[in-house]
């Protein structure tokens, strides 16, 4: 076009994400009048709103009484009503919001069209609500089928104009087996599934922690130095050389997130001089060598943790156990799993990530009860449970780092108490939602929920662990 010189953004899709928490996407809805599209798209709107995911919905019917006002329903003006409302879905998606479109887009050249628009700039869905007409007639939500069966409207979708079935939609929406709620549900994992990249961001995290397991063994096989932090605890080059493979991969490959490590200062500020990582939209909190101490006793008992948090709550996290060459992980709402670090985990990640057969689960002791103490950290109020619930337990098995988090999740241990400030967000955050994917509560003293990627990162009111709600001790007397 003559002279017009479209004007480019300085603002990336990444600095959009922090802002929006979402990256460019679009769920096309196609299906008859009455099949459930405008019902379904504004429950989920709402649902993803109310998680902290900017989203927008389009619907046809709103859009022609302003954007498309004027245009009819000839062949020409339907297709004209959708390239606007494409065009449109693809500017707000830009904006880095999940886009819900409304459009009964009878004809596949249309809705071939709008994905032709959009897909440059944003992810794109073609959802089929697949309600049968007659269905669609009988809920008549707007006494539409009525007068179209009347001869009232002419050239109606269904009745007396064409609806062609998406040849291979991406989502078909089945409202007669289906609740709103459960195809709400499909959409919303589908999104969460574009805003975070589960399998990659697993996968990456799982690089990183097997690179960081090599990184460790290396120093742990040879000569290393031993120096003290200033409140005493040891610093090896391990921890060190550890934390070096792990925040370059991330800096590298996740731009947009943000890290907070035991091995670095938390000083990366925002415009208003709070820690930027508390309003990002995703952080990788890391322990890169969990379990100093057990490094330098030489007994294996280390790990390398990394948890990732959005939302102020962990949603995903590793923890790699070097000297046994294991990796365990989980995300939220899939589980958690167990695996053998191999040599290429470092560049392809985990084989086969969701495998039901690496699953881990808790056990489900209530009593005969085996408990995890620490290995290095004797205290007296662990003392005084083990005496006051003497008659609960069976088994006091002393383990170092946070693989005793790792032991409940497989149900070989079931239950750890940690009073006190002593541990940070970074020994807790991986094997927090490993516990809890494997079927664990995880929270402070008092039951209450930990919130994650905290301005403070010391958890103030310590943890436990339970594998089953009736596994808790008697704690009162215990101060
Ligand atoms: P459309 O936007 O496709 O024209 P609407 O959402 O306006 O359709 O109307 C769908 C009607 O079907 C509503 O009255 C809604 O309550 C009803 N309905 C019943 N079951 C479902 C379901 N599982 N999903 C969506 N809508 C449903």
């Amino acid at each position: 076009m003559a002279n017009i010189t479209p004007y480019l953004s300085r603002v990336t899709r990444q600095d959009r994400l922090r802002i929006s928490h979402s990256r460019p996407v679009v769920f096309w809805m196609t299906g008859l009048s009455g099949s459930g599209k405008s019902t379904i798209a504004s429950a989920f709107e709402s649902l993803c709103v109310g998680a902290g995911h900017a989203a927008f919905m389009l619907d046809g019917d709103t859009v022609r009484t302003g954007l498309c006002a004027g245009l009819g329903f000839s062949p020409e003006d339907r297709a004209e009503n959708l390239r606007r409302i494409a065009e449109t879905a693809k500017i707000v998606a830009s904006s880095g919001q999940i886009v819900v479109v409304c459009a009964i887009s009878p004809d596949q050249q249309s809705r071939d069209r709008a994905r032709e628009i959009i897909t440059p700039a944003a992810d794109f869905f073609e959802v089929y609500v697949s309600t049968p007409v007659e269905e669609c007639a009988r809920r008549d939500p707007k006494g539409l089928y009525k007068k179209a069966y009347a001869g009232e409207i002419p050239a109606f979708t269904g009745v007396s104009a064409p609806y062609e079935v998406p040849e291979k939609p991406d989502i078909v929406l089945d409202t007669v087996s289906d609740s709103v709620d459960a195809c709400v549900k499909i959409l919303f994992d589908a999104a969460m599934d574009c805003a975070y990249r589960p399998v990659f961001l697993l996968n990456e995290m799982a690089k990183a922690a097997a690179m960081a397991a090599t990184a460790i063994l290396e120093i742990y096989n040879g000569q290393y130095e031993v120096s003290f932090k200033d409140d005493t605890s040891p610093l090896t080059t391990a921890d060190t050389a550890s934390n070096k493979v792990i925040t370059e991969h991330f800096r590298t490959v996740f731009p947009e997130y943000d890290i907070l490590t035991e091995e670095e200062d938390d000083g990366d500020r925002d415009t208003h001089g709070i820690p930027k990582r508390l309003n990002g939209c995703g952080t990788f909190i890391i322990d890169p060598l969990d379990g100093t101490k057990e490094f330098i006793n030489r007994n294996g008992e280390f790990c390398v943790s990394i948890g990732f948090a959005d939302h102020h709550r962990v949603m995903a996290g590793v923890v790699a156990v070097p000297a046994r060459g294991l990796l365990y992980y989980a995300y939220e709402g899939r589980g958690a799993y167990k695996t053998t670090i191999t040599a290429d985990m470092a560049e392809k990640g985990i084989a086969s990530l969701f495998d039901p057969a690496e699953q881990i689960h808790v056990s489900d002791r209530v009593n005969g009860l085996r408990i995890t103490a620490s290995r290095s950290h004797g205290d007296k109020q662990t003392e005084a449970l083990l005496e006051i619930n003497k008659d609960r337990i069976g088994d006091v098995l002393t383990a170092g780092s946070c693989l005793k988090g790792c032991l409940i999740a497989e149900g070989e241990a079931d239950i750890h108490y940690r009073w006190g400030a002593f541990m940070k967000e970074w020994d807790t955050a991986g094997m927090e939602i490993l516990c809890k994917e494997a079927g664990a509560s995880f929270t402070d003293m008092n039951g209450a929920p930990l919130c994650a990627n905290r301005a403070d990162p010391v958890n103030r009111n310590g943890f436990r662990i339970l594998n089953r709600p009736e596994a808790a001790l008697d704690t009162d007397d215990i101060k």
